[in-house]
């Protein structure tokens, strides 16, 4: 059961824009400039990188590691396990950065429905990601002039769902735990770590199914539906 907000926070990757599509492309393009990267087929390499990148990121929001160490061993690693001999692993991470940037979309409908909300509520965005990727994407799809506080684990210095950065956001929205409602993708960054701070959340799932729909207080699959709901009173 969803009451009305005063104040919405949005996740931005996989729930505002296409993280994943991007991701994807990026590596599709490092690829094809690297002949070495061609012995893996694409789905041998994507899954790979995907199987690093994601056990680097755990690494990275437990403070084990840094960004700079993360952004350089999820190459390395996949390719010391691959068997490919890339002569500078650094520099086709630097490469992969520069496509993910060019393949940023929005995810259908999230544009218009951010648009019509923040004529009606106060917006506001939280992330995890790097500092620099994050507000490029904040920039260069408009996001700053629809809303009020952008907040960026790296910045916090804690990842989502880790406590302290839905308590940073909610100090920083002026509203009350009760009164946030928090929109994203993800179950456990987003919907329980938005729950565990007393917040309402409403979960973006065009994949799912309504048997795992119990721990969101509103569950959408597309933008139009979530905006209808919000606007309707
Ligand atoms: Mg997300």
């Amino acid at each position: 059961m969803l009451r009305r907000p005063g104040f919405i926070y949005f996740d931005i990757d996989d729930t505002l824009l296409d993280h994943s599509s991007a991701q994807r492309a990026a590596l599709q393009d490092v690829r094809e400039a690297h002949p070495a990267l061609q012995q893996a087929s694409f789905e041998e390499l994507s899954r790979v990188y995907a199987q690093h990148n994601h056990r680097l990121w755990h690494a990275y929001s437990l403070g084990q590691i840094d960004r700079h160490a993360l952004q350089r061993h999820r190459f390395e690693d996949t390719f010391a396990e691959l068997g490919l001999g890339v002569s500078s692993p650094e520099a086709v991470g630097r490469e992969y950065m520069q496509a993910y940037r060019r393949h940023w979309r929005w995810i259908p409908g999230a544009k218009a429905a951010l648009k019509a909300l923040s004529q009606s509520f106060r917006i506001g965005f939280i992330t995890n990601g790097f500092s620099e990727t994050q507000k490029k994407k904040v920039a260069d799809f408009g996001l700053e002039a629809l809303a009020g506080p952008v907040i960026i684990s790296e910045d916090v210095g804690y990842l989502k769902p880790s406590p302290e950065i839905f308590a940073y956001a909610e100090a920083q929205s002026g509203a009350g735990a009760g009164d946030i409602l928090y929109v994203g993708d993800n179950l456990v960054s987003d919907i329980r770590g938005g729950r565990s701070a007393g917040w309402q959340t409403a979960w973006y799932a065009p994949q799912h199914t309504a048997e795992e729909n119990g721990e969101a207080s509103f569950v959408f699959r597309n933008f139009e539906v979530l905006q209808a709901r919000l606007l309707s009173g």
